[in-house]
């Protein structure tokens, strides 16, 4: 029975459920701790907390999820236990959001190349508030008829690799650590390897340099339980996490993204012991800072 989801998204970014209805999915499900980790946004977390209130068995714990950049690729990072009244936080998450829009500006640009016509208002539209993404973009082309899900965007257009995909400035993974660190937020490396439902998404190349330097800038987890990782993927993480002395964490990434066969909350998460080796860890934070 999986309790713990750490890694879950809301319509305040690139999820399509609003905090309130995802908490209530999780709850369904059987979900006793769930992480809220929206992408350079906080927003939603107020709601979830709210909402988290009509049960009496469901914990929030409040998250964020940053995207950071290495030479050929990209690496995210997760801050659990995130104190949304950080002003130098905000600061930095509110820039983050506007690079976000003249990047998916750029995107829906170079589309036009490949014949894909989809209006910046539409994406817009379905953005709303929200920390704007790829995904937004993806589900106009769902809705204007050149794709079939989401998925298929990214893999003909809008992948790392495609041909219409934009860069975005970002912060390095060591100074994404340090400020989540300076937050008193609990950094953890988000899906370091391969992912079939993110098809994109291959092995962070030089995954054990990448950890060495990020331990020494003071990482505290890994996710080893995501997504749609095999049994074999969890056990070679599992044992690369232990070598680091790295908590092992996961979640289900869920976005309520339309695409058939996304990993849905309760399919996949950490056992009790790293809810509680978090809580262990986030205490020593506070104290240091
Ligand atoms: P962005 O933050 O705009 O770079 O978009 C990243 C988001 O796009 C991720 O959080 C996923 O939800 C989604 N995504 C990334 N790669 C893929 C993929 N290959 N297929 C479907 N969704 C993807
Ligand atoms: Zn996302
Ligand atoms: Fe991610
Ligand atoms: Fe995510």
């Amino acid at each position: 029975m999986i309790e713990i989801d750490l890694h879950l998204h809301t319509t305040f970014s690139d999820g399509r459920l609003t905090p309130t209805k995802l908490v209530r999915m999780c709850n369904e499900r059987g979900l006793k701790i769930m992480a809220v980790t929206d992408h350079d946004s906080t927003e939603g977390l107020d709601e979830a907390l709210e909402a988290a209130s009509e049960f009496t068995d469901m914990t929030i714990v409040p998250g964020i999820e940053l995207s950071t950049d290495i030479p050929g690729a990209e690496i995210h990072l997760l801050g659990l236990f995130i104190n949304r009244n950080d002003k130098v936080l905000q600061r930095q998450l509110s820039t983050m959001r506007k690079g976000r829009q003249g990047r998916a500006r750029a995107m829906v640009k170079n589309l036009e190349k490949f014949g894909v016509f989809v209006s910046w208002e539409h994406v817009e539209k379905l953005a709303g508030e929200a920390s704007i993404g790829r995904p937004h973009i993806a589900q106009a082309m769902v809705e204007a008829g050149y794709v079939k899900f989401p998925k298929e965007a990214f893999d003909r257009y809008l992948g790392r690799s495609g041909p219409a995909y934009a860069e975005r400035v970002k912060l390095s993974p060591e100074e994404a650590v340090k400020l989540l660190l300076a937050n008193g937020a609990v950094p953890v490396i988000a899906h370091p390897t391969y992912s079939a439902a993110k098809s994109s998404r291959g092995e962070v190349e030089g995954l054990r340099d990448i950890l060495t330097s990020l331990k020494a800038a003071g990482l505290v987890g890994m996710e080893v339980y995501y997504g749609d990782y095999t049994a074999q993927q969890i056990k070679w993480l599992g044992d690369l996490a232990d070598e680091f002395n790295l908590i092992p964490c996961g979640g289900s990434d869920y976005h309520a993204s339309g695409n058939p066969g996304e990993p849905e909350p309760g399919s996949v998460g950490p056992p009790r012991s790293t809810y509680e080796r978090l809580q262990e860890a986030r205490t020593h934070l506070t104290s240091k800072g």
